[in-house]
């Protein structure tokens, strides 16, 4: 089978946002514009797709990070989910390694808010390129003009607008097209949905020409023909303005910024337009970096179908209609079903039985997927966040994923015998989908511990044992006092051959023995996993 979207049309986006500023009704509208047959919906009210599981819609909070695919002027759009609430900060980090660029969307109101500087930190980390999406310009209150001030003070950004309201709160009637000097004013009859461009209306025309000449400003500077054009009196055309400012997004000199309404369908399409325009494809981001399996050569992957396929499993979780998927970025070659590939950091084979890619409302089953590409895997055995899936002639392991150590822990106490059997099942699944959640035993008080990133976090991780695997629990504080006067704990280095949460290295880990003796349970202090302690491992017992 051929490619069929060159890969330069590729666009591997994130929707980025503090919580309430809109990330998940821009993403529904997104969905909606680029077809599909998908019907608007009130968020919350039970349609927004990307919110899967009932307790999200509940709690009005976005916690998965699943992957749609959807088009938009023959550019296909894969949107990474990436959740905004501050708990949930692991699970932005794990979307900003797979994805090539990021839709950041503010409240025009709110400004930058708290968490919109976290995850603007984190896509810093990553090097990821942004354009600045200004929401809510229908509210009352809204200040385009002081977001983007606070884009400069708050977050150290330099923003290039692009877009000039037209109005606001509930004159908010369309926007000034800096780029290309015109008006989009929506039409109110199909609800912002359709809009016309014409000439910019007189009393905008003097602000439009100074925000115009500070765009042309900056992005002629990017380049030395343009420069010297510019200086002889010659303007860019949109042709080369657009050229421009995509060269100087990817290379993060620069923020394109831009306002709408997803509420009331307004400024989305422009701003689907600036993904496809200013937006990286995986060709213009540097090559993904590995190491082999010796964790001893570094190594690179081309985004290229003629390289050796490679993936990263970015995501584990379960889907209500088909089970358990893993979903997969694909850096380079091509996977086909019925084929085996090897886990490079678990160092065993998985067969991929059959592939999907979702769509907004639906999930199309596919036989072959390329570089690019975001793609659910169906049954994979034993694959977890952060794995390397390769061709078994030319193993790697990509880049390793960080996953910080959990910060609070309660003891859950199943409420029944029956509880108790399934209770364990509940929790290694949950801690095979989820990197940043850990469970122990303890010990002494037989209490079995559960460790996350925050309360609502754990509370989270509770309600879905509850939900999906019926178990009932108790959760309290655990009986740390106890534990502590009855055990020796000592820390105890050593190497350990086995790979250390997907980090792709050999790790030396510290395990700390509670109390000191063969049989009873130890913990790794730096990893997932846990145990009974080995005679071996224990000084002065043969
Ligand atoms: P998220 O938490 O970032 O996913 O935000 P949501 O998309 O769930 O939006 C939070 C709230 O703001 C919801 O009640 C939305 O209906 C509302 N909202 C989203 N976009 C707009 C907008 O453009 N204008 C107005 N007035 N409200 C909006």
């Amino acid at each position: 089978m051929a490619r069929t979207t060159p890969l330069d049309r590729y666009r591997n986006i994130g929707i980025m946002a503090h919580i309430d500023a809109g990330k998940t009704t821009t993403t529904e509208r997104i969905l909606y514009y680029t077809g599909k047959s998908y019907k608007i919906g009130e968020v919350h009210e039970g349609t927004a797709t990307m919110d899967w599981m009932e307790q999200e819609q509940e709690r009005g909070i976005t916690i998965t990070s699943a992957a749609t695919t959807c088009f938009w002027r023959d550019h296909r759009v894969n949107i990474i989910d990436t959740p905004g609430h501050v708990d949930f900060t692991i699970e932005v980090e794990r979307s900003l390694r797979v994805l090539d660029g990021a839709v950041t969307v503010f409240d025009s109101v709110a400004g930058v808010e708290p968490q919109s500087e976290t995850v603007w930190r984190q896509a810093d980390k990553y090097g990821v390129p942004r354009i600045c999406f200004v929401n809510k310009m229908d509210r009352i209150g809204a200040d385009f003009y002081r977001c983007v001030d606070m884009i400069v003070d708050r977050l150290g950004a330099k923003p290039l607008v692009i877009h000039l309201p037209i109005g606001s709160e509930s004159d908010f009637v369309g926007l000034v097209d800096l780029v290309a000097m015109k008006a989009m004013i929506w039409k109110e009859e199909t609800l912002g949905a359709e809009f016309v461009v014409t000439d910019i209306p007189a009393e905008y025309k003097e602000k439009a020409e100074e925000y115009h000449g500070r765009l042309v400003e900056m992005a002629v500077e990017l380049d030395d023909a343009a420069m010297e054009a510019y200086l002889e009196g010659k303007q860019p055309d949109v042709d080369t303005l657009k050229k421009l400012i995509r060269k100087g997004t990817i290379a993060s000199t620069f923020v394109p910024v831009l306002c709408g309404s997803a509420f009331k369908n307004k400024g989305v399409q422009p701003m689907l337009d600036a993904v496809v325009d200013f937006l990286p494809s995986p060709t213009d981001v540097p090559d993904v970096k590995g190491v082999d399996v010796k964790g001893e050569t570094e190594l690179t992957r081309k985004s290229s179908d003629d390289e050796p396929f490679s993936g990263l499993a970015f995501k584990i979780m379960t889907d209500p209609f088909v089970g358990s998927i893993t979903f997969v970025r694909i850096y380079s070659g091509v996977l086909n079903t019925g084929t085996s590939v090897i886990n490079t950091v678990k160092e065993d084979k998985e067969r991929v039985g059959r592939m999907l890619l979702m769509h907004a409302n639906s999930r199309e089953d596919i036989k072959e997927a390329r570089a690019g590409d975001i793609v659910a895997i169906c049954g994979l055995k034993g694959t977890t966040t952060g794995d390397t899936l390769c061709d078994p002639a030319h193993p790697i392991i990509l880049e390793r994923m960080e996953f910080p150590e959990p910060v609070i822990e309660v003891a859950v106490e199943p409420k029944s015998k029956a509880d108790q059997e399934k209770m364990g099942v509940a929790l290694s699944r949950l801690a095979q989908e989820d990197p940043s959640f850990r469970v122990n035993s303890d010990p002494e008080s037989g209490q079995t511990i559960i460790k996350g990133m925050g309360e609502l976090h754990l509370e989270i991780i509770v309600d879905r044992m509850k939900r999906e695997f019926k178990v009932e629990a108790n959760v309290g504080a655990p009986q740390v006092a106890y534990r502590e006067s009855i055990t020796k704990t000592i820390e105890h280095d050593y190497t350990h051959k086995k790979q250390t949460g997907g980090s792709g290295q050999f790790a030396r880990v510290k395990i700390r023995f509670e109390p000191l003796e063969p049989g009873s349970g130890f913990v790794f202090e730096n990893a997932v996993v846990g145990g009974s302690v080995p005679r071996e491992y224990v000084p002065g017992v043969e």
